[in-house]
This record gives structure tokens, sequence and C-alpha cells, in this order.
């Protein structure tokens, strides 16, 4: 048997020793549409290659944040931050970017810089999701997450940029996983349509060469951030809003109603936890994208007995007709 490539050595590294789920690379021709200022060359001069790692979310992470949403438990809301969010997958990424820059440099003599991961630690530098993509671990959905055929949107990402000319993995095309004509779920859990419904001609869409494009949708990042900070009572910290009391009324415009599951009260402060801040308290997007084998995770194991169907358009790879729990439909009653 002869000597392992160095593309094999380099992930074996990253999954064995860096303890990631997945490993993928990208070629630097793949980067051709990023906007100015964001291309790997604009941090690392002579980048050739970015080396892109997931880090899997626990199940029972997710489950805190659906016990908040579907049993009201906000004292576990900040497991899900800690465990879910941006607290550990985002330390086990940068641990791994800066393990792995080491080996490589060590190895190679090439120069290698780790990127930071996630909001713990400041903004990226590079989309770490369209790094993903171009690096064929997974594919944008509609909520503009990337989704991976193992974990759905259950997944964050890490990479490491360097001068290395690597062989690229292919990016992953075929089949959608994400099939938005038919699957509105993330635009109906979303409690402030911050996603918006997929309307031909108003998706965004990115070219990653090679043939390869993706589509997601144009988020309103500050009805996102609204549901994530602004519905809470510790957002409305001096009373100045009526966002709190009646619960969603009349909160901003009339789209925001009905939201009453973010209704919590200013003693719930152990969703704090350690968290760099108290901020993403939502995720629902992310908590009942079916991709990423929901069914059989959340549904089947009677972690979530929230009904998703209603919202399927007789979506190919979720059957959830066998349904036989109690539904609670509690906190997804919003209307448009
Ligand atoms: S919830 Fe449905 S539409 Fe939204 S990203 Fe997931 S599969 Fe796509
Ligand atoms: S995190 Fe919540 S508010 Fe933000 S887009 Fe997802 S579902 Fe909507």
């Amino acid at each position: 048997m002869g000597m392992p490539t160095l593309e094999k050595q380099i992930k074996d590294y990253v999954l064995t020793k860096c303890h990631q789920e997945k490993v993928g690379i990208a070629s630097i021709d793949r980067y051709n549409s990023a906007p100015k200022g964001m291309h790997p060359t604009d941090f690392l001069p002579g980048c050739q290659s970015v080396i892109m790692f997931c880090t899997r979310l626990p199940d029972g992470a997710i489950n805190a944040a659906l016990r908040t949403y579907e049993n009201r438990k906000f004292n576990v809301h900040g497991q899900y931050g800690l465990f879910g969010y941006v607290g550990a997958p985002n330390y086990n990424l940068l641990w791994a970017s800066y393990r792995l820059a080491r080996f490589v440099e060590q190895v190679t003599g090439e120069i290698c810089m780790p990127m930071t991961a996630g909001p713990t630690h400041g903004a990226p530098m590079l989309s770490l999701r369209h790094s993903a993509v171009a690096a064929g671990l997974g594919q944008f959905g509609w909520h503009s997450i990337v989704l991976t055929p193992e974990f759905g949107p259950r997944n964050r990402f890490g990479g490491v940029l360097t001068t290395l000319k690597l062989k690229p993995d292919p990016m992953m095309d075929g089949k959608r996983l994400c099939d938005y004509e038919k699957c509105h779920i993330c635009e109906k859990v979303c409690p402030t349509g911050a996603i918006p419904p997929y309307k031909v001609g108003q998706e965004r869409i990115v070219d990653f060469g090679e043939g390869h494009e993706e589509r997601y949708s144009g988020i309103n990042w500050t009805k996102c951030k609204i549901a994530c900070e602004g519905c809470y009572a510790d957002f409305n910290y001096n009373g100045d809003y009526d966002l709190m009391d009646p619960i969603m009324e009349a909160p901003i415009d009339e789209e925001f109603s009905p939201t009453q599951h973010f209704r919590v009260k200013r003693e719930n402060v152990y969703h704090n936890f350690i968290q760099h801040q108290t901020s993403w308290k939502c995720g629902n997007c992310l908590q009942y994208c079916p991709v990423g084998n929901w069914k059989e995770r959340f549904h089947d194991t009677k972690v979530s007995s929230v009904n998703i169907n209603q919202y399927i358009d007789n979506y190919p790879d979720v059957d959830m007709d066998t349904y036989d729990g109690e539904e609670d439909d509690r906190w997804l009653t919003r209307s448009r």
C-alpha cells in the first residue's frame, strides 16, 4: 500500500485528531464571485485552497431549544446557546482550525491561516457558509443556513486558508436537499416573518463556477434580530417599547402576530448562562428543518410534538402522515 495522498492525510487528521464530522477542500477559483474584500486572498495573499470542516450539533442541544418553544422551559434555552449555537461548537471549531493550521504548516512548510468560527469570536473573515458549499460539504437551504445530508442545518463550520495547492472536492450537485418550492417549514415557523416565502426571481443566487449555483432566501435580518432579542423583556430594558405587553398584539407591523411563544419574563435569566450575550433565542428555522433525518431524530422519538407536515406540499423526503402522537401546534400558529 502506497503513502496516502496529502489530501487524505489532512482529512484523516481533521476527522480523528480534530474531532470533526466532515471535511472538504475548496479551490480558490470557486470564490470568483466573492464580494470585494471578502476573497480568501484578501486575507492570505497566495491562498490556493480552503480546508473546511463541520461540527455536528448534539441532538440534545436541539432538544433544549425545542423544550423552550414546545414546553416553555425557558431555563434550558441557555443549553442550546452554549452547546448548540455559540458556545462549545465554536470553541470546538476554533481549536480544530488552530490545530489543523499548525499540522499542515509543520508537514508542508506552507502558510496556513486558521479562521475564526461564529459569533463567539467576532465575525468570521470569510463566509463560512459559502466556503462550506465551495468545499462540497453541503448546500444552502432556503433559510440561508447550509444543509448537510447527514445533519441538515444542525451543524457549524470552520476552516483554514492555505497557500498549499490541494485537489478540491466536488461540490454537492445532484438532488437538492431543500425543496423550497414544496417545503414551507422555515418560512412558517419563523415567528417574525424574517424568512420570505419562495417566489421565482426573488431568491438570492450565488455562482460558485463549474456550473454550480446556489439559491436561498433574502432573510430580513432585522426581523430575525427582533425574534432573537427584541421580543424579550431584557431587550426592552427601560420599558420603552410595547413589544412585550400585550404580547405581539401590535408589535411593529401586523405581520409579526401571533408570536406568543416569545413571551419571556425578565426573571427568566437562566438562559444567559455563560453565553457572550443574551442573543439568539430563536433558531426555529434550524430546529424544525426536515433535512438531516429530522423525522427520525426528533419526531419518531417524540422529542418534538409539533406537526411540521402541514407546512410541506408532498415533500418527498418527509412522510409524516403516520404521525400518531399528540400534536401540539401552540407555538407555530403564525398566519400570513
Ligand atoms: S425548512 Fe424546508 S424550505 Fe426551509 S431550508 Fe429546510 S427544507 Fe428548505
Ligand atoms: S432564527 Fe428565528 S427569527 Fe431568525 S430567521 Fe430563524 S426562525 Fe426566523
